[in-house]
């Protein structure tokens, strides 16, 4: 509970908006006051922010804001994913590791090389899940899409001889629809 600072009224803090900057971390003001306020004071807040906003530079600013934001909210989000997935809360990689991690490769798959943005990154556990690999950061490590589905539950060595197996088959046989398309002789290892 706690006593509103204009209509003395004491509330449970569910009716208290939340503030960082006071030494409770709340607002002094209950919601009903603080909306009666808003209310009294629209068009003149409105007009405020209107203002404020076009001043020179703003735009950018804001814009700059956003990009930060969401790029922010990309390592958070993945490192919710893996706590949510994770049996045990403590065993996973925080989001300032997994942003770290994001830097160190600069920004590209480990695996096939091939550039990484928001949309086609994924994280790989390197021992995984399956096989008894943890949600640490020692163990993860940003891959392309693509690559994780065709991995999986695969160990490194495994899937490199996958890789190799479906490039080699093919050209052999000839007989897979895509090596008519690309010539697939050139990317093949030659182990005389
Ligand atoms: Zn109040």
């Amino acid at each position: 509970m706690k006593t509103c600072c204009k209509c003395r009224v004491s509330r449970p803090l569910a009716q208290f908006s939340r503030d960082k900057s006071r030494l409770d971390g709340w607002r002094p003001e209950c919601k009903v006051c603080r909306g009666a306020y808003y209310q009294s004071k629209r068009e003149i807040i409105q007009t405020q922010m209107a203002e404020y906003r076009q001043r020179p530079g703003m735009t950018e600013r804001i814009a700059k804001w956003h990009k930060d934001y969401s790029a922010r909210r990309f390592f958070y989000k993945t490192a919710c994913n893996l706590r949510l997935r994770a049996k045990c809360k403590e065993q996973t990689a925080t989001m300032a590791e997994i942003s770290r991690l994001w830097k160190k490769q600069h920004g590209f798959c480990v695996i096939s090389g091939r550039r990484l943005n928001r949309m086609n990154a994924q994280l790989d556990h390197i021992i995984p899940f399956k096989q008894g690999g943890t949600d640490l950061i020692d163990n993860l490590r940003w891959v392309h899409r693509d690559v994780n589905y065709a991995k999986r539950d695969l160990l490194d060595a495994d899937f490199f001889k996958l890789c190799l197996d479906v490039v080699n088959h093919s050209v052999r046989e000839s007989i897979s629809p895509f090596t008519e398309r690309i010539d697939l002789a050139q990317y093949v290892v030659n182990d005389q």
